[in-house]
């Protein structure tokens, strides 16, 4: 009956672009919760550390219906509604929510009087999505059903009167599928549909009110949570396509589409078959590969979480570096409306290689460049290279090249040939590029500086122009 965090949220798709020396910045930033601001008393307020967006636990539960409760002696901070019950210690990663330890990539802090947490935590137990807005410094929340016409979700959700998938529901789902870039919806009975566009990450939301799951359906396609999701590989406009029973009073099914850019859809009902149509011609907006003469750019900041990469010689960790550096050629970029700009992370999360070079192939994109600062067993190594994999990647590395050595002003090591998984897997030019050695102390000490960060991000945005021919 739960459904709290049922939104898997594709944060790669955000920029959480707070300057890296922030703190003031992201101190001045509003939340705003189902687009009502949420008002920020006392010392409570949104901080960067290190990267990571945290924002106080205490004024979004509070507004979304849970207890929350501190207990000084423990640091333990306890927010309830209803059956769910999450347990969070200050200082310590490992959360419990509903009896099972979760894990979160930075421990709560304790400011005056209130526990801050990462963004991610939100969003993922409280099931939110979440939109970082950089121009205007407001972190927007979304509770699921937000946009559904049917109230607030944080209060109708799981009031423990109306347990179960099905009852009370004038409509059942037999089947759910997709196949010819359409979601077909098998529906027995009078369903109330309710579909509508949302952004941020995109997608299409069919909310089906007064239906169920029908048993047979339940039992093979939805896990304990009343979730589950379709194998949509190989249609480019879609990422997934997830469903669950959303709420259960009125009984709602929910149907997502997680598009990989904005789309366009039709939807129509033939006797109870649903169908959501993606073929359409016109485009929802000028994001669509292939059609609006945008350049898709994925910019891959290498590593994350719990892998640091390199760690350089006063300790400053390679995954911290190769995020800035993204977030900052991303801010660049999205300037140009000749650009689209995907970052396969935006925030401190861990991502296999493999899923780093599926978002750029998902995506068709126009160009591939993943940031890395390298280690040598020597402390004298310096310098800047730039890596390609395939015959196809060399023209860009060179391109690449040529604005890195001149941004960075280090050591010209030269462009050289790498196999590694990113740039050999993409389908289109890519490079690696290792901006410096983090093993020596010049090296270390610039890569972490503020200006050369700046300057760097500003020659390989560059190197993207020239080589896409965007001036
Ligand atoms: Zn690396």
């Amino acid at each position: 009956m739960k459904k709290f965090g049922f939104m898997a949220v594709l944060l790669f798709v955000f920029i959480l672009a707070f300057p890296h020396n922030g703190q003031a910045a992201a101190g001045s930033a509003k939340i705003v919760l189902d687009d009502k601001e949420l008002s920020l008393s006392g010392n409570a307020k949104v901080e960067n550390v290190n990267g990571n967006v945290m924002i106080p636990l205490r004024v979004v539960g509070e507004n979304l219906g849970f207890d929350v409760a501190w207990e000084k002696k423990t640091r333990t901070v306890t927010i309830q509604k209803d059956s769910k019950v999450m347990k969070l210690v200050v200082g310590q990663k490992t959360a419990e929510v509903d009896g099972k330890k979760t894990s979160m990539n930075i421990a709560p802090i304790l400011r005056t009087d209130t526990v801050i947490v990462p963004i991610r935590f939100v969003s993922e137990e409280m099931g939110l999505t979440v939109y970082w807005d950089n121009q205007k410094k407001i972190v927007n929340l979304y509770t699921p059903n937000f946009g559904s016409g049917n109230g607030d979700a944080g209060t109708g959700a799981g009031n423990g009167t109306n347990p179960d998938a099905g009852s009370g529901a004038a409509a059942q789902v037999d089947g759910i599928s997709f196949s010819d870039n359409r979601l077909m919806i098998a529906v027995t009975g009078k369903a109330k549909v309710n579909d509508f566009k949302m952004s941020g990450p995109d997608r299409i939301v069919v909310d089906l009110e007064n239906t169920g799951f029908s048993d047979t359906f339940s039992s093979a396609s939805l896990d304990q949570n009343k979730t589950g999701s379709l194998d949509v590989n190989g249609y480019p406009d879609v990422s997934k396509v997830r469903y669950s029973l959303y709420n259960s009073n009125p009984s709602t099914v929910r149907i997502v589409i997680d598009l990989n850019y904005s789309k366009n859809y039709k939807l129509t009902n033939d006797n109870g078959l649903y169908i959501v149509d993606l073929n359409t011609s016109d485009s929802g907006t000028p994001s669509k590969p292939g059609t609006s003469g945008k350049k898709i750019v994925v910019i891959d900041a290498g590593h994350g979480d719990h892998d640091p990469g390199t760690t350089g010689v006063t300790g400053k960790k390679e995954k911290d570096f190769n995020l800035a550096m993204a977030l900052k050629v991303g801010k660049i970029l999205e300037q140009d409306s000749n650009f689209e700009v995907v970052l396969t992370r935006s925030d401190d999360t861990f991502l296999e290689l493999k899923e780093r070079a599926k978002i750029a192939n998902d995506l068709k994109a126009d160009v591939f460049v993943s940031i890395h600062a390298n280690s040598a067993g020597s402390s004298a190594a310096t310098g800047s290279e730039t890596y390609y994999q395939r015959e196809a990647s060399k023209t860009l590395a060179n391109v690449m090249h040529k604005h890195l050595v001149q941004a960075t002003g280090l050591k010209d090591r030269g462009v050289r040939y790498g196999n590694f998984h990113v740039i050999r897997e993409t389908k289109m030019p890519a490079v690696l590029l290792e901006v410096g050695y983090l093993s020596n102390k010049n090296d270390e000490a610039a890569l972490f500086s503020e200006s050369f960060q700046q300057r760097v991000a500003q020659g390989i945005a560059d190197g993207i122009k020239e080589y896409l021919g965007v001036q």
